[in-house]
């Protein structure tokens, strides 16, 4: 049996692995694992992206938190990075009119779609145009045209650093409608502390409302994995219970119960913890 380990400052993941398939695409080096515990598993310069088994906490934390939080119908979504689909497969649970999903690297599009088809199911629905382009060029200029941007992107190295600037997040500002709301993942406060202050202090210096939130995620380093809520008019806990309550149960009406995501969530996700927050105001 082989067996994968993540290098990731000591807190990455070794899994027992089947097979594996490797290559290199213009702008990074894929790897394809069928692991033993975690089913399939999508590897981009050697970081986990995303598994069968444990996807949906990501994709379900990083799309209903803001959605939910936005509180309205939701006309238009944009998705930076999130190649592997996850990310629009949830957001068209929210019925959008539109999904535009900007991708630097088909490859990564054209191998989800055949290895992880229930991941990638909403990228061939009608209301979602894939752009293949480098999403810190493509929303530049872009003027109040998203109700949210969501930024599915891998770590703050290679293609991805791009994504983490304070002078990217004034260019998604201005894409957002007045009440748009915008969220990133922003990396594990236990083991990659540093990305996790660049994306809440560059999001401050843009926002008026900057909220991180967690979610245990089996296959990120160290399990403790975040993701940082910005919007100038809306507030993930402004929202009343009752309200959150009603909006999540006529959703569920239409798309049944989602897998991790629930009342108590949204507002528990926001809880951080005292060693985080003391290394965050020192
Ligand atoms: N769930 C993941 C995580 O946090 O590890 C992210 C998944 S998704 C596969 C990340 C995607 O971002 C990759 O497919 C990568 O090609 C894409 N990406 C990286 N830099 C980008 C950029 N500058 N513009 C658009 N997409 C980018």
């Amino acid at each position: 049996m082989l067996r994968f380990t993540e290098m990731m400052n000591g807190a990455g993941l070794t899994v027992d692995v089947n097979s594996s398939i490797k290559y290199k695409t213009p702008f990074q080096e894929i790897l394809l694992l069928e692991t033993e515990a975690f089913g399939k598993m999508l590897v981009l310069d050697g970081a986990v992206q995303t598994t069968e088994k444990d996807e949906f906490i990501y994709h379900e934390m990083i799309v209903h938190v803001p959605l939910f939080t936005l509180g309205r119908d939701v006309e238009k979504v944009l998705v930076i990075g999130g190649g592997d689909g996850g990310t629009v497969r949830e957001a068209l649970k929210h019925n959008p009119s539109k999904v535009d999903m900007v991708e630097i690297d088909r490859e990564v599009v054209e191998l989800c779609k055949k290895e992880f088809p229930e991941i990638a199911s909403g990228l061939d629905d009608e209301r979602v145009s894939i752009f293949f382009e480098d999403g810190r060029e493509f929303i530049k200029g872009k003027k109040g045209e998203y109700d949210a941007v969501i930024i599915d992107c891998s770590d703050p190295v290679g293609p991805s650093a791009v994504l983490f600037s304070e002078e990217f997040y004034k260019d998604v500002k201005n894409a957002l409608k007045s009440d748009g709301v915008v969220v990133t993942q922003s990396e594990s406060p236990f083991a990659q502390f540093d990305a996790f202050k660049v994306v809440i202090s560059n999001l401050k210096k843009v926002f008026s409302v900057v909220r991180p939130y967690l979610a245990f995620i089996p296959t990120y380093p160290s399990g403790m994995w975040s993701f940082t809520f910005a919007s100038d008019s809306k507030d993930p806990l402004s929202v009343s219970p009752q309200e959150l309550a009603e909006r999540l149960s006529s959703f569920e009406k239409n798309k049944g119960r989602l897998k991790y995501y629930n009342l108590e969530i949204h507002y528990g996700a926001f809880a951080i913890p005292n060693f985080v927050i003391d290394k965050l105001n020192k």
